[in-house]
């Protein structure tokens, strides 16, 4: 699952947490300050009758004095509503009036058993979500690139325009290729996601065993990871190429230019090898001392 870059700052900046939190609290009219952005109420997460409960609404952030909860926007929409991230961002995303489009290429390799999140049981999804998905990855079909998009039937007329001035005739290859796939491939696709899981893992606890590595993030096919070298990521990689026939791309690929964390940061693309070929890996690595 992704969010477009700098999407939650972005929601940020356009919601008001004092509206957020006014919907849930009576603000004392007496202590708060509307027009600094100072607003006092009895706390929603503990029992008072005081207002120690404090919004900053020009910072985004709330604290209260009696039970210590604190946090911004998303985290008061999960704890009032009861839900996840994802959830708070679409909930949030419907009020501030902006489309929230999810990137779900990978989903058929996710760690949860069910669905990865619960948006599609909102039967107003379709104001908000577009969710997109990638058959190619699921069935193999890379270099077709057969895709979906689910939207509101509104927002579809207006991307078929669009497609329409960009590509006349789509290839169909793919798409019968995708609907077979769907048809008959389930219990494969099955084993393909516990196979993927089990790279997966063998990745994270591989590099976590490694001394001064430190795995940041992984997904279905790249790991995002910390090396433990006094040499800049760009410098490493060739360096990793050349002493350990290991091939990865350097973390400023994936940073802001100038952030120094990239520097520090390599990404593996690990989907391509099995069992055997981790332990490989994992060995030329801790060879590299
Ligand atoms: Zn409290």
């Amino acid at each position: 699952m992704s969010l477009p870059p700098g999407f939650i700052d972005e929601l940020r900046s356009r919601l008001s947490l004092g509206q957020v939190v006014g919907r849930k609290v009576m603000w004392d009219s007496r202590k708060s300050n509307q027009g600094k952005g100072d607003l006092w109420a009895p706390c929603p997460f503990h029992q008072e009758k005081s207002a120690s409960f404090h919004v900053d609404d020009r910072k985004g952030f709330y604290y209260c004095f009696g039970c210590h909860a604190k946090g911004d926007a998303f985290n008061f929409v999960q704890e009032t509503e009861n839900v996840g991230f994802m959830e708070a961002v679409e909930i949030l995303a419907r009020e501030a009036g902006i489309a929230l489009v999810l990137d779900e290429t990978y989903r058929d390799f996710h760690s949860a058993d069910g669905p990865p999140h619960g948006l599609f049981a909102d039967p107003g999804w379709a104001d908000t979500l577009i969710h997109l998905y990638s058959f190619s990855k699921a069935y193999r079909l890379t270099g077709h690139r057969v895709g979906a998009l689910l939207a509101s039937p509104a927002r579809l007329a207006q991307v078929e325009k669009f497609l329409d001035t960009v590509t006349i005739c789509p290839p169909q290859l793919g798409q019968h290729a995708a609907l077979w796939g769907m048809e008959h491939l389930q219990d494969w696709l099955a084993a393909e996601r516990r196979e993927v899981l089990a790279r997966k893992r063998a990745m994270v606890t591989g590099l976590n065993r490694l001394k001064g590595w430190r795995c940041l993030g992984a997904g279905a096919y790249f790991a995002y990871v910390e090396h433990p070298y006094d040499i800049p990521s760009p410098e490493l990689a060739k360096l990793l190429v050349e002493k350990a026939h290991v091939l990865v791309l350097p973390g400023t690929m994936f940073r802001a230019p100038g952030d120094p964390a990239g520097l520090r940061e390599l990404r593996f693309a690990f989907a391509n090898a099995d069992a055997a070929g981790l332990d490989t890996l994992m060995g030329r690595l801790a060879a590299l001392g």
